[in-house]
């Protein structure tokens, strides 16, 4: 059985074996983690895992755990956010009859 070294802030090295170990692995290379619940203070420790440390856990015999990303995290958006009033505003417009019309008609203004 491999052991693999990781840190915890707290405590310094701490030594896990591969079936300890979280390592999510993301579609965007960016969010790759890995995590374990550090045996000395059971404080559980999430830490980014690049490309290194993914190869090194893998070869280790850490199962990975694939993350599904919404389509829309790694959508572009633009314009303003969208703020309490603009919900309420919505919420009101629901109320009536013709929102899906009024709606679907592009306005000039805001
Ligand atoms: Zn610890």
């Amino acid at each position: 059985m491999t052991t693999i070294k990781a840190t915890c802030t707290g405590c310094g090295e701490v030594d896990l074996k591969a079936e300890d170990i979280l390592l999510r692995i993301g579609a965007a290379r960016t969010i790759n983690t890995y995590g374990f619940t550090c045996p000395g203070c059971a404080e559980f420790v999430e830490k980014p895992a690049d490309e290194r440390i993914v190869r090194l856990l893998l070869s280790g015999g850490v199962v990975p755990v694939p993350v599904h990303v919404p389509a829309e995290v790694l959508e572009i958006h633009d314009g303003p956010t969208i703020t309490y009033d603009d919900v309420l505003d919505f919420h009101e417009r629901l109320q009536g009859d013709d929102w899906f019309s009024e709606l679907a008609t592009p306005r000039t203004t805001h």
